[in-house]
């Protein structure tokens, strides 16, 4: 169960009480305007899901970067479009162009390209 004993420990994200399966945690506001949870302990069940989520108990943890791959698409006009640097519609493409459809997930279970872009179409 979520206690806050110390303003700095919570950004008031809400993700807490999103996640609580009863609904007992309410976001309200402190004397500042800032939102904080507060658990009605009555119907708290003790699932601990509350804290699961919370990114503030659980900071992310440093880690080695393996590598870094980057592309964009040369067609501007898409590009202009995209939020991906049009990289997604050459991989849906092509993934059309070989299957017959387009599942929105060009990587394969262990995160290899599924398919292969001509180096034209990429920079
Ligand atoms: S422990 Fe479970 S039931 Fe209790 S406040 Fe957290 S998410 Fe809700
Ligand atoms: S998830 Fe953590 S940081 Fe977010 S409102 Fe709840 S207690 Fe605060």
């Amino acid at each position: 169960m979520i206690t806050i004993t110390n303003k700095t420990d919570c950004c008031g994200c809400g993700a807490c009480a999103s996640r609580c399966v009863t609904s007992c945690i309410t976001m309200a506001p402190d004397e500042e305007g800032f939102n904080y949870p507060l658990v009605d302990t009555d119907k708290c069940i003790h699932c601990g899901l509350c804290e699961r989520v919370c990114p503030l108990l659980h900071k992310p943890q440093p880690h080695e970067i393996l590598a870094v791959i980057g592309c964009k698409n040369k067609n501007e006009a898409v590009r202009f479009v995209s939020s991906s640097g049009g990289f997604f519609s050459l991989a849906a493409e092509k993934s059309w162009d070989v299957r017959g459809q387009s599942s929105g997930r060009p990587l394969t279970t262990t995160g290899t390209l599924d398919i292969s872009l001509s180096q034209a179409a990429m920079q």
